[in-house]
């Protein structure tokens, strides 16, 4: 079976990909490794995607997207892509239980993987009290007392979320300025909810079978203290999944991102890439779905000159 393009990644902009491929009536394969939505299926609330003026669930909107894609006859299929072969004119696609599938184009849109601390207790305690998803995990903590480390959009949001489940949220950021944006930071100065603590980083997590504290460290002045805290929520960013990228010649850049232009065309003909995975300033849904769309279109363009 040869298809014309084959999506690696089912989050916004692989999806979105999927709707435009298919709708150009182009044989198209979605691989994705575990459930299409990507990092929205784990948001509770997205309230900056145009059309919904009340904000809509995360998870809700990655099945209506999923819904769309299939709809115009986009396949999708589930599997972990290990490595693709972009050398010849007709790209060979392999995955972990070394099905192979290949394609005309590829569009890689594997998105990015929540970063760890890499302190002492983080592994031990993954699941027992460590978590790096509030919409997962988040009802397990009612009227405790947790931590939520980091000072992006995704910690501000998410330890505004959990305000909705815990007696108190102690928000830890390195420094003493929060790059959120700024209605989320207004939100946050308002919870009563939330305790911020900055300058401090965590160095330790520790406890008996759950998690009972964390030792934090002033990096102003060196100061070691303790809190007591049953559940630490992680939101210190992201790394790019391009690690089955390692043998192809797609250039990535110092952080392993794909480096595109504007039509999403990465260093290989006929291998594009979008969404949170390609070098970029701003990664948010509408931009990732904008992506997609401009990869689908790009790739459109590669078949009908190219081959
Ligand atoms: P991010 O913007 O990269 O922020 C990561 C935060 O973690 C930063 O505050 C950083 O501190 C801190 N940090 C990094 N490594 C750390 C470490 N080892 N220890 C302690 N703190 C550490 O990540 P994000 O918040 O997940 O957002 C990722 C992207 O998704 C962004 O483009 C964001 O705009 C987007 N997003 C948007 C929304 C929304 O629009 N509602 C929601 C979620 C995410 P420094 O500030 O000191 O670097």
């Amino acid at each position: 079976m040869l298809y014309d393009v084959i999506i690696v990644g089912g989050g916004p902009s692989g999806l979105s990909a999927g709707i435009y491929t298919s709708r150009a009536r182009l044989k198209t394969l979605l691989i994705e490794k575990a459930g299409c939505g990507g990092q929205i299926a784990i948001t509770d609330h997205l309230e900056n995607y145009p059309g919904f003026e009340d904000g809509i669930n995360g998870f809700d909107l990655s099945v209506k997207m999923e819904k769309q894609a299939r709809t115009f006859g986009c396949e999708i299929t589930y599997g972990e892509v290990v490595s693709i072969q972009t050398e010849e004119e007709i790209k060979k696609i392999i995955l972990s239980d070394d099905k192979e599938y290949l394609t005309k184009t590829v569009v890689i849109a594997s998105g990015a993987n929540f970063k760890k601390l890499n302190v002492p207790g983080e592994k031990e305690f993954t699941g027992k009290g460590v978590s790096y998803c509030a919409t997962c995990d988040g009802p397990f903590f009612r009227e405790k007392e947790i931590a939520v480390i980091g000072g992006g959009d995704s910690a501000l949001q998410e330890a505004l979320y959990l305000t909705k489940f815990v007696k108190k949220v102690n928000l830890i950021h390195r420094r003493d300025a929060f790059r959120a944006a700024k209605i989320l930071q207004e939100k946050v100065f308002k919870e009563p909810k939330i305790n911020i603590i900055y300058d401090s980083v965590v160095e330790e997590i520790s406890g008996t079978d759950t998690v009972e504290r964390i030792k934090l460290k002033n990096v102003k002045n060196g100061n070691i203290s303790a809190l007591e805290v049953n559940g630490i929520f992680v939101f210190v960013g992201w790394l790019p999944n391009t690690g089955f990228l390692s043998n192809s010649k797609i250039k990535l850049n110092q952080n392993g991102y794909i480096i595109t232009d504007d039509n999403m065309k990465t260093s290989v003909n006929g291998v594009f890439a979008c969404g949170d995975v390609r070098e970029k300033i701003l990664r948010q849904v509408v931009t990732a779905a904008g992506d997609g769309a401009t990869a689908a279109i790009s790739a459109q363009h590669y078949l009908e000159n190219n081959l």
